[in-house]
């Protein structure tokens, strides 16, 4: 009895270990970048269970995983799934949704697109923006007739590049209740002998854009899948949304459970209220899809507008310092309320003095070396002496190298030279903790992961602009900048045990481009295609 039920044990222990074998899927033929602590490469790796088996050469793995699916990568670059630290996922979906008006040349071409536009949504408002007249040759901002006599029973509105103007129909324009007789602090309602153009400035565009109809829940779906579709295009497996409402939590969490919703969120809740309300009563939600656990905060506004809050004036605005976009009261208060939660702050801040009010904040209320991991966003500015402020009680700068790229051509104007020296200052931020996140901020700029990666090593434009790269001294290396966009993104998440790099154990996020962007020439990287994109271990994108 005793050996039958030996021999059966051990029976039983031979079937169990010849199915722990078995795999889902196998990838092989590759040159597998694992981005573990070593950055080993490897030849293959199995799958199973949407969870990392084993990593090895394509003749072991071939051999000791047979498996469901096999995936030859026929010698291509395969790296852990891309993480963007920070962006706005359900924004960029919105943005999808409407008329796309940047780069117009003439009026003319707006309305020429507008059209086009219209007959792919025919219903509802007619929304649309990037428009700026002084792109064009006939320099006068728009009137409205146009669009009256084309969508005379649809509002329309279309919003100025930087969001302070917009022109709308008469449609629009009566839905807000504007006519000749509407008085309005903070804006102007342009008119023209008595009657009002369409055009809009400052607070007149709200009067407008708050009428138009919150997004119904068919169109919320619309605007994760579309979001979702081109970022998984993008090789892109987790995304942090800086900033969202609690209502969009709930509406996400109904979507991944749907399994309709496949990108992995990383959720910061904006500062309001209800948010705080919401989360505290919740608790932290963690799921394999989704993280929420951060608020995000504004400390002040942007350089290009003059909207970030300096500690000394602007260059090219002698009177000017920006400001704080609350009191620093605010900003104490919250900052206990949420480490008293034991949650995470990641506060916009981009002036060297926002920069210097936040960083102090985090350091009184942080008390030291701790590992709660708030973040500051952006991080652009940084006085000489603060640097330090980060590494003295964990800091986590969170940072988008492609802002560098867009910005360099005139954030010296803003800034003058010695400034400037302090600003994208992302190698003497890393030096700071030994880690950095990195992100794009789209749809401020395109979601393309390798746009981050080229513009941290390369530190120029797809022109070659300038030579030999801008301020060249914070460069990151290529092992820097892939380790930011995955492992380190992943740790700014407390996500790193789970995701960021190919390991066993670890979820199967990973991504084949058809070139290896560690070894290709500079010009190439921009050239790059991604493949196939694979979340816990499904296709989920493959390239027609
Ligand atoms: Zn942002």
């Amino acid at each position: 009895m005793k050996n039958l039920l030996a021999t059966l044990l051990l029976g039983a222990t031979i079937l169990s270990s010849c199915q722990n074998k078995k795999a889902d899927l196998i990838v092989y033929n590759a040159k597998v970048y694992t981005v573990n602590d070593k950055f080993d490469t490897v030849s293959a790796f199995a799958v199973k269970d949407g969870k990392i088996l084993a990593l090895g050469s394509s003749d072991q793995i071939r051999k000791d995983y047979p498996a469901t699916e096999s995936v030859d990568a026929q010698g291509k670059a395969v790296y852990p799934g891309f993480i963007d630290a920070h962006a706005h996922f359900y924004g960029y979906g919105e943005s999808l949704q409407t008329a796309d008006l940047t780069g117009t040349k003439s009026w003319a071409e707006v309305i020429q697109i507008l059209s086009t536009f219209a007959k792919s949504h025919p219903k509802g408002w007619l929304i649309g923006g990037g428009w700026d007249q002084n792109d064009w040759n006939n320099k006068e901002f728009p009137d409205r007739a146009d669009l009256d006599k084309l969508f005379p029973n649809r509002p329309v509105l279309l919003t100025r590049i930087d969001g302070h103007a917009a022109i709308a129909n008469g449609q629009a324009l009566q839905a807000a209740g504007i006519n000749k007789s509407y008085k309005l602090t903070g804006g102007d309602i342009v008119e023209k002998d008595g009657r009002p153009t369409g055009l809009l400035v400052d607070n007149a565009v709200e009067l407008v854009t708050s009428k138009i109809p919150p997004a119904t829940a068919a169109e919320m779906e619309k605007n994760l899948l579309d979001a979702q579709a081109k970022c998984l295009a993008a090789g892109l497996t987790t995304i942090d949304d800086c900033g969202v409402d609690a209502g969009l939590v709930d509406f996400i969490e109904r979507l991944h459970t749907s399994n309709k919703l496949k990108m992995r969120l990383y959720l910061m809740l904006s500062d309001k209220p209800a948010n705080y309300d919401y989360l505290f009563k919740r608790g932290a939600i963690k799921t394999e899809r989704l993280n929420v656990r951060s608020f995000k905060v504004y400390a002040d506004g942007a350089l290009g507008s003059r909207g970030a809050c300096l500690l000394h004036a602007y260059s090219d605005r002698p009177n000017q310092t920006g400001f704080l976009l609350s009191s620093q009261k605010h900003f104490q208060e919250v900052a206990e309320k949420i480490a008293a939660h034991d949650f995470q702050m990641c506060t916009h801040a981009i002036g060297d003095s926002a920069n210097r009010t936040i960083l102090k904040i985090y350091n009184q209320v942080l008390g030291g070396k701790n590992d709660k991991r708030w973040r500051i966003e952006h991080a652009q500015i940084i006085a000489p002496e603060d640097f330090d402020l980060f590494g003295k009680t964990n800091i986590v700068p969170s940072v988008q190298p492609t802002h560098a790229t867009s910005d360099m051509y005139w954030a010296g104007d803003r800034l003058g030279a010695a400034r400037l020296k302090n600003a994208y200052a992302y190698k003497q931020l890393l030096q700071q903790n030994g880690w950095i996140p990195l992100g794009t901020d789209f749809p401020v700029e395109k979601i393309n992961p390798l746009l981050t990666f080229f513009a941290a090593t390369f530190r120029k434009d797809a022109q070659d602009y300038p030579k030999g790269g801008f301020q060249m001294e914070n460069a990151l290396t290529k092992t820097e900048a892939l380790r930011g966009m995955t492992i380190w993104a992943a740790k700014a998440n407390f996500e790193e045990k789970e995701k960021g790099s190919l390991e066993k154990g670890k979820l199967a996020d990973f991504v084949i481009l058809d070139q290896d962007i560690m070894t290709t020439e500079a010009a190439n990287v921009l050239k790059t295609q991604v493949l196939k994109t694979y979340i816990n271990g499904e296709k989920v994108y493959e390239k027609k």
